[in-house]
């Protein structure tokens, strides 16, 4: 789809700022422009985060329950592997009902318990803007993140980053800085011998980061679904971003949102995320990217039902 056909809808695409706290799209903190503030109303100005070897006692955000320090990596967690779907009052993982505890019948267990470190904070530190020069490849650019459990939290372990022809840009693993605890294979679709076997070096978090940070320019239109967790995990502040989750919204509103999944089947026709293969994050970049080209082609039928019959036979 060439960018003449793109440009006249952008404006209506992109998300308005306005809309930046509700889907918790870090922006930065008046104070300091290198912490991110995603909901100030929430959560006390004062809420930091601290390394967990500081700690007697951690929330394991698996079993929801406190586990002390000493045990968090070697005790057995006990919960569900799935999520709870809230409007169907159920877990994904085994289909049991009306017990939204984790605590109360879990179905999984796993050696070390996990806890999401400062992912979910309102604020957090280390943010700053990308700085790339506009170019042809990068006026539009879709991008996927893979996260794992470590003994920080939750890390970055994979980026994809494709052109608006759906070419990779960047894919590559990436090295968590902590041990790994969890590499949440369901969702994330990594496990520990992708890191073994791999073929290409593997990158860090901060040589990833500035890599991202020079491709990507202040111009660039960031495409994703639910592009508030990669910024959030790539620490990164961008105005120009067009989310699929705001493109097609749940018709119950925030906080419910659609899966990338259900998207891809209802108006791609597309069987993603698969229990075998888990996420693939050159493959849920992509379709970000088509659910998105799939809205320009709507607003062009929108514009073209406007054009009185009178004027489309001169066409
Ligand atoms: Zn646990
Ligand atoms: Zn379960």
């Amino acid at each position: 789809m060439p960018r003449s056909r793109i440009l006249p809808y952008l404006d209506r695409l992109v998300m308005p700022q306005d809309y930046f706290f509700e889907y918790k799209v870090p922006i930065p903190s008046k104070n300091d422009p290198s912490v991110a503030v995603l909901n100030p109303k929430l959560i006390a100005e004062s809420e930091t985060f601290s390394l967990f070897e500081d700690k007697k006692e951690i929330l394991c955000n698996g079993c929801n329950k406190y586990i002390p320090f000493n045990s968090f990596y070697t005790g057995q967690c006990h919960h569900h592997s799935g999520r709870y779907i809230g409007y169907m009052k159920m877990w994904s993982c085994c289909k049991d009902k009306y017990q939204k505890l984790a605590t109360i019948s879990p179905c999984t267990v796993k050696i070390g318990h996990v806890n999401n470190g400062n992912f979910y904070l309102e604020r957090f530190q280390g943010f700053d803007r990308v700085i790339g020069k506009s170019n042809a490849n990068n006026f539009i650019i879709a991008i996927d993140c893979e996260m794992c459990y470590t003994q920080f939290g939750l890390e970055l372990c994979q980026v994809t980053l494709v052109d608006l022809d759906g070419n990779i840009l960047l894919s590559t693993l990436v090295q968590p800085v902590r041990p790994v605890v969890d590499y949440n294979t369901e969702y994330s679709g990594i496990e520990a011998k992708d890191f073994e076997n791999s073929q290409n070096p593997i990158e860090t978090f901060e040589s990833v980061r500035a890599k991202i940070r020079n491709i990507i320019s202040p111009d660039t239109y960031i495409v994703g679904h639910g592009l508030d967790c990669d910024l959030r995990i790539l620490r990164l502040f961008h105005d120009r971003i067009i989310d699929t989750s705001y493109l097609y919204p749940h018709s119950d509103g925030l906080p419910v949102r659609h899966k990338l999944k259900y998207l891809t089947k209802k108006y791609l026709k597309v069987e993603i995320q698969n229990q075998s293969t888990g996420h693939d994050s050159t493959v849920d970049a992509r379709m970000a990217l088509k659910l998105f080209k799939l809205k320009i082609l709507q607003q062009e039928v929108k514009v073209s039902n406007k054009i009185p019959l009178a004027l489309k036979r001169c066409f």
